[in-house]
């Protein structure tokens, strides 16, 4: 794999449905609605999945994961994500650094921010401090201003070992 630094990004979003949590980050997260997913749902995940494959350029997780496979049907994202890593490790590369984004108006995601990294640091194995997480509402504009859904991107820093 050519450079000793890479750097990927990955963009996520599902739509809103009945149910009374949405998971992110591996976390159940009360909420009025659930998210509509082949799997749980877990944009934060997901999105971070896709940046870890693309800073490799090994695809996205669509390719590695189809939604037409039965066996991923309402999966634990934290099982698709330590797999990724895993092909990061097997490349010779580890995180540097993750630096997540959720858009959505609701549910409020402050008082979760620190579980989240947490979850998603426990999944990787790696520290806290290298797992940045932001919410921001989107001005009621757009679908994430109406409430229709859920969006999240994620950069990654990754270190050849
Ligand atoms: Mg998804």
């Amino acid at each position: 794999m050519v450079g000793k630094v890479r750097i990927g990004q990955g963009i996520d979003v599902h739509a809103f449905e009945a149910g009374d949590f949405v998971t992110l980050a591996g976390l159940k997260i009360p909420h009025t609605q659930g998210l509509k997913a082949h799997s749980d749902g877990d944009v934060v995940l997901h999105a971070l999945s896709d940046a870890l494959l693309g800073a490799l350029a090994l695809g996205d997780i669509g390719q590695h994961f189809p939604d037409t496979d039965d066996a991923f049907k309402g999966v634990d994202s934290r099982i698709l994500l330590k797999k990724v890593y895993q092909l990061v490790g097997e490349q010779g590369y580890h995180l540097g650094n993750a630096d997540i984004t959720v858009a959505c108006e609701r549910p409020k995601l402050a008082k979760h921010n620190l579980a989240m990294r947490q979850s998603i640091a426990d999944v990787l194995g790696v520290d806290v401090s290298q797992i940045g997480m932001k919410a921001t509402t989107t001005e009621q504009l757009g679908f994430t201003g109406r409430q229709e859904g859920i969006l999240a991107t994620a950069t990654v820093l990754i270190f050849a070992n």
